[in-house]
């Protein structure tokens, strides 16, 4: 997925207008956008904002729909005869003054001409800038949430991430341990860094760890299932996993990694939740036991997409 920043001329065309009543616009394509792509649109002059955030539904269309778009198109004659097009369907809307042309350039914006690929400093502020906008300043649309798939790169790095927990719980002194832990419930809030190019969640060890206790150190689909002491500590040895995979934090406002969204398996169910042909008995149970704590940290979600993002269908 790559994100770009494209730049709309308001006396050219009425995107206020067209978002109105469209939840996707047809718009001209000058270069190699990829479906799923993320495309902010800056409007110019005398707005000077970023005002909406899109995914781009469909590219390389030869021609633009003109029965529902025309009438927002105020002057520019090239439109129809533009020879490619993309859909864009509208994600989230903003009004606000972190948006506004100086505050971009500040934060490592150059240019507003022409679409551009957006800069990991600006791709950063956005995602810091937008994500504690609320009310007036941001409305989400659903219909364009549904669709949102990460990349495989994105879901083989969070795979890395939580192998590299995992080692550390095995190797490093297992500390922060309490025979009991109870939840917060309560979301908390998302945070993200950026590492090698792309914005990444970050798991807290003490978090995982918290959620083992939680379970007493125990698997939650049986807690007869077979465990051992271990080494670094007086505690049985499970592992933690993020029910709702760490991958998909774009497509919630509050973050994954807290203790309700953490299960404790013993080794043999973690690696069937990953890769066993039987994982979707896992999760329908797991999903039954979690889903009001779920609800509590702020994440909701349906047993048919938790399961579609384990690749099971419904
Ligand atoms: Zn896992
Ligand atoms: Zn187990």
């Amino acid at each position: 997925m790559t994100e770009w920043l494209i730049s709309c001329d308001p006396r050219a065309y009425n995107l206020d207008g067209a978002f109105e009543k469209l939840e996707a616009i047809d718009w001209k394509q000058s270069t190699n956008i990829e479906v799923g792509d993320i495309v902010y649109i800056y409007v110019t002059a005398p707005v000077y904002e970023i005002r909406y955030k899109c995914i781009a539904t469909k590219v390389n269309l030869d021609a633009p729909d003109i029965d529902d778009d025309g009438e927002f198109n105020l002057e520019d004659e090239s439109y129809q005869s533009y020879g490619r097009y993309m859909e864009l369907t509208l994600m989230e809307r903003y009004q606000s003054d972190k948006l506004r042309l100086q505050r971009l350039k500040d934060n490592g914006l150059g240019t507003v001409q022409g679409p551009s690929r957006i800069t990991p400093q600006l791709s950063a502020y956005l995602f810091a800038s937008t994500n504690t906008l609320t009310g007036e300043g941001m409305k989400r649309y659903e219909g364009a949430e549904k669709i949102f798939e990460p990349d495989p790169e994105v879901i083989a790095a969070e795979e890395e991430e939580e192998a590299r927990l995992l080692q550390s719980l095995k190797q490093d002194p297992f500390t922060g341990t309490e025979d009991d832990f109870a939840y917060q419930g309560k979301p908390r809030k998302k945070r993200a860094g950026y590492y090698n190019g792309r914005i990444v969640y970050p798991r807290d060890r003490q978090t995982a760890v918290n959620a083992l206790a939680h379970a007493h150190y125990l698997c939650e689909i049986d807690e007869a299932h077979e465990t051992f002491i271990r080494k670094n500590s007086d505690k049985p040895y499970t592992e933690p996993h993020h029910l709702i995979p760490m991958a998909y934090s774009d497509e919630f406002s509050v973050s994954l990694d807290v203790e309700e969204n953490i299960v404790s398996l013993c080794s043999n169910c973690h690696n069937l939740i990953h890769y066993g042909e039987d994982a979707r008995i896992l999760l329908e149970q797991l999903y039954e036991e979690r889903k009001e704590a779920l609800e509590r940290a702020g994440i909701s979600i349906t047993l048919e997409r938790l399961l579609s993002m384990y690749g099971i269908e419904a």
